[in-house]
């Protein structure tokens, strides 16, 4: 059975967490698409890990870990992350790298950080690791495929067209210094020798393991609201972070994914440019920041303070329908008991025009929180593993919350570790 984890916002909605507590029952688990722009944070008996590219189950002794055709593989930060979990002492997880994933050359990291230098102000608040450069050449049919740096002759050939191509444009846009055949072909060979033992035919082994019934876990990045087609464009990530294309990106039937776990967080965050419309600032802000995750909510990646705001019915009720949710999963309410009274944003105020529906980015722009006030719990729930347990005006937070996106929490995660979990039935 094929099971889809995946955000519903703006991504750090606390998806790895999930991930690993799901990895216990999980043959397999696969990342779909994405890089190492995003991070996940885990805490485990292990220790505390940020991890970019590897998926969250490479923990567990019995799951298979895969890098699947969909995603920006930065070979050299796949095989730190390897070797700094292993120096933790985690066994060598087993890894899978798909033979069609594309690869994130250096210069797509340069192209990056010149493209942000370059809008100066303009710019995306990208984490500079290359992804929006890479995707497009993936899309303009220059990208290196994993399979291809087993062909000499093919790389040989490549290079110069690519030294060509970008050369133009480091030299004229950006004015930086160029690109040497000899130096790409030599990055390459370096990339070649550390996957060659990891290198499979993904989609083929997933169809296997369907076949024996093996329990496989699809690993979203970010949220639905950074989905380049179904989020706030432009300021959106540059492949696809719904389920519906984790079929796409690990390359198996769409109809096999049977449950789609979007994991939905009690307020809200975001990090880079945009609009978020319900957005907090000062010192109600600065206070939710140190107080939210697990040690502040900080990027994983970039360690940037993230923007902050208060629970977005709005944006998650979206969010979950757009990734086709069956199971919400409702993270980081334990962080929310400090609170006399907690705001929700209920609904747009967009020119006058109050709606509950998800507007384009144009519109977006222009909306504003129509807020409702919920009474606070004003206690610790961690530790609380049944649902009655947890105090009424908790309950009736999450109750309010489920209402009105209109789809099941049927878990709720009351601390990051992998036992804080409160399961409800559906
Ligand atoms: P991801 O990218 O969606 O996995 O999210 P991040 O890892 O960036 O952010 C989630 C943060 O919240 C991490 O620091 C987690 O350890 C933490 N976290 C996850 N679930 C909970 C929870 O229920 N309560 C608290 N306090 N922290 C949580």
């Amino acid at each position: 059975m094929v099971k889809a984890v995946v955000g519903a916002n703006w991504g750090d909605e606390g998806k790895g967490k999930i991930t690993d507590m799901l990895g216990e029952t999980s043959d397999i688990i696969v990342r779909f698409q994405g890089g190492a722009n995003a991070g996940h944070t885990i805490v485990n008996n292990y220790g505390k890990f940020a991890l970019h590219t590897l998926p969250s189950g490479v923990f567990y002794n019995h799951t298979t870990s895969i890098i699947g055709n969909g995603v920006a593989l930065n070979i050299p930060v796949l095989f730190k992350e390897i070797q700094s979990i292993v120096d933790r002492g985690v066994p060598m997880p087993k890894i899978l790298v798909s033979d069609r994933a594309q690869i994130v050359m250096s210069y797509h990291i340069l192209f990056d950080e010149y493209e942000e230098e370059r809008l100066g102000k303009k710019s995306f608040g990208s984490t500079k690791s290359g992804i929006a450069p890479f995707y497009s050449d993936k899309y303009a049919k220059i990208g290196f495929q994993v399979s291809e740096l087993f062909d000499e002759e093919l790389l040989k050939e490549k290079v110069v067209r690519i030294c060509e191509q970008k050369n133009i444009i480091l030299e004229h846009l950006y004015h930086k210094p160029l690109l040497t055949p000899e130096g790409l072909l030599e990055e390459l060979h370096s990339y070649r020798d550390m996957v060659e033992p990891y290198v499979c035919d993904v989609s083929l082994y997933l169809h296997e393991a369907i076949k024996e019934g093996k329990n496989i876990l699809l690993e979203g990045q970010l949220g639905s609201l950074k989905d380049p087609d179904h989020g706030i464009y432009p300021m959106v990530t540059s492949s696809s972070t719904l389920a519906a294309y984790g079929a796409i990106g690990a390359g198996i039937p769409p109809y096999e994914i049977k449950q789609i776990i979007t994991v939905c967080k009690a307020y809200s965050s975001a990090v880079g440019a945009g609009a978020f419309v319900s957005e907090i600032f000062g010192d109600e802000a600065d206070e939710l920041r140190r107080r939210g995750g697990d040690g502040g909510e900080f990027g994983a990646t970039t360690g940037r303070p993230r923007r902050m705001g208060w629970f977005d019915v709005v944006a998650s009720k979206y969010g979950c329908r757009i990734q086709g949710t069956t199971d919400v999963a409702f993270t980081v309410l334990d962080v929310l008991g400090y609170l006399d009274e907690i705001p929700v944003c209920v609904a747009y105020d967009i020119d006058g025009e109050i709606t509950t529906e998800f507007p384009t980015t144009n519109l977006l722009e222009k909306a504003k929180p129509v807020l409702e006030t919920l009474p606070g719990w004003k206690c610790d729930i961690r530790g609380i593993k049944k649902y009655e347990d947890l105090p009424e005006n908790c309950r009736k937070y999450i109750e309010f919350v489920e209402e009105k996106i209109g789809f099941p929490i049927t878990m709720v995660s009351n601390g990051p570790g992998r036992e804080d979990i409160i399961y409800r039935n559906k």
